[in-house]
């Protein structure tokens, strides 16, 4: 989509402090962290939301995950402990549709959240 951020993002128009990149997925800092590492993993191909996947995205959102869950180990957090989070929709404050999954983490997390 050619007004996504986030298409523009994995396509390399608009810079952003990437952390990960392979065919399918890219992983970049929040530009608005949340807590002290939050990064988003996003796949290459536009897709909307995590409502929008279908089963011929399965493979896919796995891989959203396993690369989130690596980047958290690499950033020393799988002892600590860390929140993987996917926004769907208005009332989950989603705000950008190009699915995402948050990874935060850093300090203490509450629950519920806000
Ligand atoms: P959500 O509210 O779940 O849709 O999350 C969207 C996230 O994208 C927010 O945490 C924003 O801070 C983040 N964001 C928006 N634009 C950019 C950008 N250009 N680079 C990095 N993060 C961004």
């Amino acid at each position: 989509m050619a007004d996504c951020i986030f298409c523009r993002i994995a396509r390399g128009d608009i810079d952003a402090a990437e952390v990960y990149r392979d065919d399918e997925i890219v992983a970049f800092r929040d530009i608005n962290p949340q807590a002290p590492v939050h990064m988003l993993v996003i796949p290459v191909a536009h897709l909307t939301g995590i409502a929008a996947a279908d089963d011929d995205d399965i493979a896919l959102l796995g891989k959203l995950l396993k690369v989130a869950r690596d980047l958290a180990a690499e950033q020393g957090l799988d002892k600590r402990g860390y929140r993987l989070v996917i926004n769907q929709g208005l009332e989950a404050g989603q705000s950008v549709d190009h699915i995402h999954v948050h990874l935060l983490g850093g300090r203490p997390m509450r629950w519920p959240p806000g």
